[in-house]
């Protein structure tokens, strides 16, 4: 196979990640480069015997050096691959559009595409391109795109802090079609939410906790069945009012939701207002969640549920420590004002931190909170981020749902 003269040697014993198809090839793997590859470029990576291991592309100035595209050697990368790809990433997600139009249509190294995430509100499309491979092939992929879906426009999101390891600077731009409208309307479960995807965190919406969502209105809804009436709840972290939304929908009498950003809480009134709920029913709290958790601890507040679905403490592992006593903080005081009974949906998107500690974390805070709770169940994000299980690192959100046992 010569459509690349590139080829990376591996040291010897390096080759073992490859062979159980993990895709990333770190720098202090690399024996040679030999071609003077171009950052992305395709490159033949072999052991060092000689013997193929993968396509991959190249990336001189990260730590990650290159990752794999394939493991199979008849394959070509070339515009019909990229086609292929994204045929069966978006095809995978067809069923999901019967309930909601927010989807991520493409989630990188779970697509064998890594460093690419394509997240879709309603007849825009929404791009992260977090590795010198997929930027390289930015133009095939953003006309691929358009093909499979038929979805005309599409905007750049790559300010993504990963791509400053890969050396790509930040970029925000109409990749196809036209600007943007201010705020995309989605329909997700029959609520509706405003995303707005220049400015918004990720993508513009956090599409990842959609199933917990719908379990936090199921929760709601089963609650005023048991109870005759509806649960008082507590959403922190709650950005747009995702969750918030949710256990309106489900039937809840109050929601108190915090966030210490007034343009989300501003975004989640509107919401709120798109979907008919009154401040009534939900009530909006801009503030410091450590502190207000704090305060309602001391002045005696109780709820039926507490959602924590805090920012990402730990953004790598030097962060570990200081990450879990943040956690903790927060599920501690979270746990102390549940009502008997009461439930705790408790999430981390931090991939350091991994579901075990998750749960140690989580159980200190239990211990500490001398109250009994029981695990329910383990939560994570929704069927269109899967987990490729040959690339455990894929897996970052992870949440428990506890109750507490009284
Ligand atoms: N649960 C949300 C996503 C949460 S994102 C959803 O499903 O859509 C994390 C949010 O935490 C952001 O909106 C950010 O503004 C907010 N935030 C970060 N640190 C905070 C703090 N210390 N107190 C309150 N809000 C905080």
């Amino acid at each position: 196979m010569t459509y690349t003269d590139c080829v990376m040697t591996l040291k010897p014993g390096k080759d073992r990640a490859l062979l159980r198809r993990h895709p990333w090839i770190y720098a202090t793997g690399v024996a040679s480069v030999k071609g003077h590859p171009k950052s992305g470029q395709t490159i033949r990576v072999q052991d060092n015997r000689g013997n193929f291991l993968a396509w991959a592309a190249y990336s001189p100035d990260s730590a990650l050096r290159a990752r794999c595209w394939s493991f199979n050697e008849t394959d070509i990368i070339d515009k019909n691959w990229f086609k292929e790809k994204i045929e069966s990433a978006v095809r995978s997600r067809s069923h999901l559009l019967g309930k909601t139009n927010a989807v991520r249509l493409i989630f990188g190294e779970a697509d064998n595409l890594p460093g690419l995430i394509v997240d879709q509100y309603a007849n825009q499309l929404v791009t992260q391109f977090q590795s010198a491979g997929v930027e390289y092939w930015r133009d095939v992929i953003g006309e691929a795109l358009v093909s499979v879906t038929g979805i005309q426009q599409i905007y750049d999101r790559s300010d993504a802090a990963t791509r400053a390891r890969e050396g790509l600077p930040e970029r925000k731009e109409v990749l196809e079609g036209n600007e943007p409208p201010e705020e995309i309307e989605v329909n997700e479960n029959g609520i509706f939410y405003g995303v707005d995807v220049r400015i918004g965190h990720k993508t513009g919406f956090y599409v990842d906790q959609r199933e917990n969502r719908d379990l936090a209105c199921k929760l709601a809804q089963e609650f005023k069945e048991k109870h005759g009436r509806g649960m008082r709840a507590l959403n922190c972290f709650c950005y747009t009012g995702g969750f918030s939304l949710a256990l309106a929908k489900g039937g809840a009498a109050e929601v108190i939701s915090i966030d210490s950003s007034a343009e989300a809480l501003a975004m989640a009134k509107r919401n709120a207002h798109r979907n008919n709920f009154t401040e009534e029913t939900l009530k909006w709290v801009e503030a410091n969640v450590f502190e207000e958790l704090r305060k309602m601890r001391d002045a005696g507040e109780k709820f039926d549920l507490v959602i924590l679905d805090p920012p990402k403490f730990a953004s790598s592992h030097h962060h570990v420590e200081k990450a879990a006593r943040a956690y903790k903080d927060i599920n501690l005081n979270g746990l102390k004002i549940l009502n008997p009974n009461g439930q705790l949906l408790t999430f981390s998107c931090s991939g350091a931190i991994d579901v075990d500690l998750f749960q140690k974390i989580v159980a200190g805070a239990v211990i500490d909170s001398r109250i009994d709770a029981w695990m329910i169940q383990r939560l994570g994000a929704g069927e269109d981020h899967p987990l490729m299980m040959t690339h455990p690192e894929g897996e970052y959100l992870k949440g428990l749902h506890l109750k507490v046992h009284s």
